[in-house]
């Protein structure tokens, strides 16, 4: 079994191991850690532990051959047959992996009546659509989805296998690469062929934004990533009639475990984040609450979308849906105005492919004035009612 381990006769109890920790996750218990679920094998107390206590045991896993493995499989992201704005992007990056890899693209689209869909699907020139149209795959059971997937997967047996970096994506791709025992690289914002190995380079952010880091999956298939939203190029809509295919696959589709009780949409005043042009966005400076409707008062005066740094959604002043930066969303809208907002490392991974930056902040030395076009050093709070004023709001 893998996870960590603690070898009790050379355990003293002595402690340090729940004292190091960074997640809180160690409690001592009869002179013995116990850790809890929020433990990431992070490997800080295997290191700390001076009597070498503690070890990380790790399931080796089975290689595969790659050479049973050929193309390229997008995920095509729907809510009740309405495909995911992510989804022209991912197949626009399956499109351009093509040609280097000379291996066909397909679609994997799932669920309770949606073969209109598939006709959509192939005007974005892919090659084949694989419909598995079953009345018990329904929107949020992710095991049961998770299941077909992996049977589609172990079917066609494709090289790659691409999703969105959305909501569902990161949870849903993630439980099929378990099941399919192979990597995962979430949050790519770059794919591309490796010409010796033909493996899929898989680029992301690391380390708060510092690095990037291109991780190459080479003793699995299929290799697994996540497409951040809003970074690659959409593929183009095809007009005229398509050449590729649609095949009905059957599929096995096992009861959820989950129920789902009632969707509740999300009110929306203002536009959809990552689609906006204009985006004001709060943070800590607002100082409560009850000043979120300023910074959404500027949103509605600029025709924009209210975001947010991770300090206000973390305090529950505003959902997770506003969030910009590295655990948030990634925008790149014309006009970017932070309010507030001191301009974390996270912060600016989010943002700051912005057109144009506006910065409000009292304090001069705020980091965020390094990527701001457009400082304004000042209280937000007599800086922003003037912005109103002055659009006409
Ligand atoms: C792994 C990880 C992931 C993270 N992901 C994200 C992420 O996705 N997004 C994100 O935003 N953060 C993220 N963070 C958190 C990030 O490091 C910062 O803590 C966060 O961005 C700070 O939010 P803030 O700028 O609103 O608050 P603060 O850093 O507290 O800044 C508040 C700013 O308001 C200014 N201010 C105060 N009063 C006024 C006033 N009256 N008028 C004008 N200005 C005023 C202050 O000068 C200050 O600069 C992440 C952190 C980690 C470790």
């Amino acid at each position: 079994m893998s996870g960590i381990q603690v070898i009790v006769h050379k355990c003293v109890g002595c402690g340090v191991c729940e004292q190091v920790c960074p997640y809180g996750a160690i409690t001592m218990e009869n002179d013995l850690p116990l850790f809890g679920p929020e433990c990431t094998l992070c490997g800080a107390c295997v290191e700390a532990c001076p009597y070498d206590a503690i070890i990380i045991v790790k399931e080796t896993s089975e290689e595969v051959d790659p050479s049973g493995y050929s193309g390229i499989l997008v995920y095509a992201e729907h809510r009740s047959g309405r495909i995911a704005s992510v989804v022209p992007e991912i197949i626009g990056a399956a499109l351009a992996l093509k040609k280097d890899l000379g291996e066909p693209v397909a679609a994997l689209l799932m669920g309770k009546d949606v073969s209109a869909a598939a006709a959509e699907l192939l005007q974005y020139g892919i090659d084949t659509v694989y419909l598995a149209d079953h009345p018990d795959i329904r929107d949020f059971e992710e095991d049961t989805a998770a299941e077909v997937f992996a049977q589609v997967v172990r079917m066609k047996k494709p090289a790659i296998v691409l999703g969105g970096g959305t909501v569902e994506g990161r949870s849903l791709l993630p439980r099929v690469a378990v099941k399919l025992r192979t990597g995962l690289t979430a949050d790519c914002t770059e794919l591309a062929i490796e010409p010796e190995s033909r493996l899929l380079k898989q680029t992301r952010p690391a380390f708060g934004g510092n690095i990037m880091a291109t991780i190459l999956t080479e003793r699995n298939r299929p290799q697994m990533a996540t497409v951040r939203h809003k970074v690659m190029s959409e593929a183009p809509r095809l007009e005229g009639p398509v050449t590729g295919t649609v095949e009905k696959l059957k599929v096995t589709v096992p009861p959820s475990a989950l129920e789902v009780l009632e969707f509740v949409e999300e009110r929306s005043d203002t536009v959809n984040l990552t689609e906006a042009d204009v985006i004001v966005s709060a943070g800590r400076g607002i100082k409560d609450p009850k000043n979120l409707v300023l910074v959404e008062k500027l949103a509605l005066a600029a025709g924009g979308a209210l975001g947010a740094s991770r300090a206000v959604v973390d305090a529950g002043w505003i959902p997770y849906s506003h969030q910009v930066g590295q655990t948030g969303k990634t925008v790149n809208p014309t006009v970017y105005i932070a309010c507030g907002i001191s301009g974390a490392i996270q912060h600016l991974a989010g943002m700051k492919s912005s057109d144009i930056i506006v910065a409000v902040n009292s304090d001069e030395h705020a980091p965020i004035f390094e990527v701001a076009d457009y400082g304004i050093v000042g209280d937000l709070f007599e800086v922003i009612p003037e912005m109103i004023k002055q659009l006409g709001g």
